[in-house]
């Protein structure tokens, strides 16, 4: 009867990998039960990764067919490199990120990796080289090694502490009485936004993927812990092509390249100096924006 049914349970354990990773993105993009059954063309081939240049190309996109979203967006990230995206609320950042991972497909251009057009390669290839750290990770009622370590399937206990120590948040779990067999989730120790965070990184970490997304987490986390966490960021960043959505315009005046979107239409590209010099919408958030923390500087004082 064992034998019967230990093939079983491995289907079961593959299974509850697939869809607890999928859960994580679905959770990100806020997509639980809404996003539509995306298929593969028949025999569609692997993605084959040369060195992660990706790239949009007049992209064009709504959920409902009367009411575009993007409005033609075109951008390109070299192997390696890093591009934030910034614009106002509702101004289809999300829905870029989504696109990537291909809950959606494009309703006009095209969205390639290393020329590869994602529509006609099959998706567990796409998504097994994409790495999301979203806003707020979900965890599950088990323990906080598992809830890493599902970062990669069959990953071993040496692999997720390494992980968890490139995301610092090793120390954190030995101090734990039970460590890496402490349970969380709902049920059971409640972690607060910044580990959460640090064990989306660790997942990835784990995952290894030449494509990362990051979701800057809009809840304030304390200026300290964000600074670290965005040391950690930047380093498992290095050497991988990263989109980051940013809110907070202070994180990003380092990229590669920030694009600014504004009502689904790139409405500026630069580095963060030039875009300063072209004194418009960036500019205008950036001045906005140094005020606000100057503001809040006062109120807590
Ligand atoms: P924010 O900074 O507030 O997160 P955003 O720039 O990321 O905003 P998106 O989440 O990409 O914006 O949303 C762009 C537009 O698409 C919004 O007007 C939003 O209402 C709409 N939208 C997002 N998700 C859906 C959906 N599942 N169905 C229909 N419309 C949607």
């Amino acid at each position: 009867l064992a034998q019967l049914f230990r093939p079983l349970d491995m289907l079961g354990m593959v299974y509850r990998t697939i869809r607890q990773g999928l859960t994580d993105m679905a959770a990100m993009f806020d997509l639980i039960d809404t996003a539509p059954e995306i298929v593969d063309v028949p025999g569609a081939p692997s993605l084959i990764i040369k060195g992660g240049a990706l790239s949009f190309e007049n992209v064009q996109f709504g959920y409902e067919s009367n009411r575009p979203i993007l409005k033609g967006v075109s951008f390109e990230i070299p192997p390696g490199g890093r591009l934030a995206v910034v614009g106002p609320s509702g101004a289809g950042k999300s829905t870029i990120a989504r696109l990537i991972y291909r809950f959606y497909d494009v309703t006009g251009g095209r969205i390639t990796i290393d020329g590869q057009d994602i529509r006609q390669i099959a998706q567990s290839s796409l998504r097994s080289q994409i790495g999301i750290v979203p806003q707020d990770t979900v965890l599950f009622n088990d323990t906080i090694g598992y809830n890493i370590g599902y970062g990669r399937e069959g990953a071993d206990q040496i692999a997720i502490e390494e992980a968890a120590r490139g995301a610092a948040i090793h120390n954190f779990i030995t101090s734990l009485p039970e460590g890496y067999d402490a349970k969380v989730g709902e049920r059971g120790l409640k972690l607060s936004g910044g580990e959460k965070q640090r064990v989306a990184i660790a997942r990835t970490l784990l995952k290894n993927p030449p494509i990362l997304i990051l979701d800057e987490a809009t809840s304030a986390l304390d200026s300290r812990t964000e600074a670290e966490i965005q040391s950690t960021l930047d380093r498992i960043s290095v050497r991988r092509t990263t989109i980051i959505i940013a809110h907070r315009l202070s994180t990003i005046v380092d990229a590669d390249r920030i694009l600014v979107l504004e009502a689904g239409q790139v409405a500026e590209q630069g580095t963060h100096a030039e875009l300063l010099a072209k004194d418009g919408l960036y500019a205008e958030m950036w001045a906005r924006q140094q005020n606000e923390g100057e503001e809040e500087v006062v109120a807590v004082e």
